[in-house]
């Protein structure tokens, strides 16, 4: 299986290296030369099996030779060992034709953990097979840096940097950087919003002498081997209820379209999938990309929901390859007009996103209102991100099942949840003493400089 950019001017790579690298280096986004498919067969004889065991079936077809099938089953199975549920992916009933999957039983109660915790073990062994070590280096406004750092810590061939703006994460998600005690791991809280840390790690990958010191690798959104762990749990939940003899459809909560590009991957791997509906809070661009055809950036506003507060929409480029009929040198061209600000979709590409996504918009009010209701009629604390997720597919259910990805656990984002119903929802047993562990945290001004220097200082190469 080889791999290939979105732009079309990258070399071609190996399932590692696309792994390893992250983003092509002409900009572009990595994605298999071709999408191997499922038979029906194949999929049927999913019904009763483990999630790792429908891990081990989707994503084997992807990796090529970079893992025996023992070492990659054995990977998998390390990956999902501390989830605190025995499904790793539980479906749950709200209505007769409304399901939930529950992604939060991971280490850090989001569904990030299921993409992170089986890359960290990816990478570990890819490196510790080669010999080489690297840094990796992220930014986060909060699920995907305590992902990054639990997934990681006490990994021998890794040194991990996360970045987080000062004051302007969750306390639960603060904890969850800081209190990891391994010496590979590093919270490095910034004096700026999470932009300054996002432009700050891009400076890095940038400062080619830098990259080159320290073996920069970024795990953010785009990378390929975090969309491939998330195409898994679209099979196991719809197999669950009686793929491939029946459609269903999904309601993804997106903000970098990584989560709802996974499910077009396994429609395309497939799975029966009849709707894929993309659910945004009001920082919208993907929703009105697919209402007009035009995307632009506006500015971000901040909601309850800030794990989709973007402006523009990364892994979108996957989608947009497709919808060209991989054609690089076209998405080149529409991602460098959206450095003056947006770009028009071309009238047959737009037609391809329309009848691919359907999707739909959370204000703040409808939000609560969501978290608010299905707490009263079904008992069910929903995270802000999954309320915006129920609110959009509750417009687009009908006579096939529809599941709503549930990204994130209620507790935390306690103070959205809590203001929306009087109830704070208490953190899981096995990390209630979250509160009660010591923190470890480098404050650092936003300066490259700076930043560069603590990064050499602490790395083990
Ligand atoms: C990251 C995140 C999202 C958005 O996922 P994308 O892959 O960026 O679309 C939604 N909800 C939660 C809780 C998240 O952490």
């Amino acid at each position: 299986m080889r791999y290939i950019s979105t732009r079309g001017q990258a070399p071609v790579l190996t399932f590692e290296q696309a792994m390893l690298t992250g983003l092509a280096r002409d900009g572009g986004l990595y994605l298999p030369e071709s999408i191997p498919t499922l038979t029906e067969a194949q999929i049927a004889a999913m019904a009763g099996m483990s999630y790792e065991d429908i891990a081990f079936t989707v994503m084997r077809p992807f990796i090529g030779d970079t893992f025996s099938d023992d070492q990659f089953k054995q990977l998998i199975k390390q990956a999902y060992a501390d989830f605190g549920h025995a499904a790793r992916a539980p479906l749950v009933q709200l209505d007769s034709n409304h399901f939930l999957l529950e992604l939060f039983h991971g280490p850090t109660l989001a569904f990030k953990d299921f993409a992170m915790q089986l890359i960290g073990q990816m990478f570990e062994a890819a490196l510790t097979r080669s010999g080489d070590r690297v840094t990796i280096v992220g930014a986060t406004s909060g699920d995907t840096g305590s992902a990054a750092m639990e997934a990681f810590r006490g990994l021998d061939a890794v040194d991990v940097f996360i970045l987080y703006p000062h004051g302007r994460v969750s306390e639960v998600q603060r904890r969850q950087m800081t209190t990891p005690s391994e010496a590979n791991v590093h919270a490095l809280a910034v004096d700026g919003d999470f932009d300054d840390c996002q432009a700050a790690v891009k400076d890095m990958f940038n400062d080619f002498a830098f990259r080159e010191e320290v073996k920069l690798a970024g795990v953010n959104s785009i990378n390929w081997g975090r969309v491939l762990a998330q195409v898994v749990y679209y099979f196991s939940s719809a197999v669950s209820l009686g793929a491939p003899h029946r459609e269903v459809s999904f309601t993804v909560p997106t903000g970098n379209f990584g989560d709802i590009f996974a499910g077009y991957i396994a429609k395309q791997m497939g799975l029966p999938i009849k709707d894929l509906v993309v659910a945004t809070n009001m920082n919208d661009i993907l929703h009105r990309t697919l209402e007009t055809g035009a995307y632009t950036k506006e500015g971000v506003t901040p909601t309850i929901s800030p794990s989709m507060d973007i402006q523009v929409s990364s892994n979108f480029e996957r989608a947009l390859f497709y919808a060209y009929d991989q054609d690089g040198a076209t998405v080149a061209g529409q991602m460098d007009d959206l450095k003056g600000g947006g770009f028009q979709i071309s009238q047959g590409a737009y037609q391809m996103l329309k009848d691919t996504f359907k999707s739909g918009r959370a204000s703040e009010d409808q939000t609560s209102a969501a978290i608010r209701s299905y707490n009263a009629r079904h008992g069910e604390l929903l995270c802000p991100h999954t309320a915006v997720g129920t609110h959009v597919a509750e417009a687009h259910l009908g006579a096939t099942p529809m599941i709503t990805l549930a990204t994130a656990h209620p507790a935390k984002f306690p103070d959205a949840v809590s203001k929306a119903t009087g109830i704070t929802p208490p953190l899981p047993q096995r990390m209630a003493d979250l509160y009660d562990r010591p923190e470890r945290v480098t404050r650092v001004s936003n300066t490259l400089a700076d930043i560069q220097a603590i990064i050499k200082e602490r790395i083990t190469l």
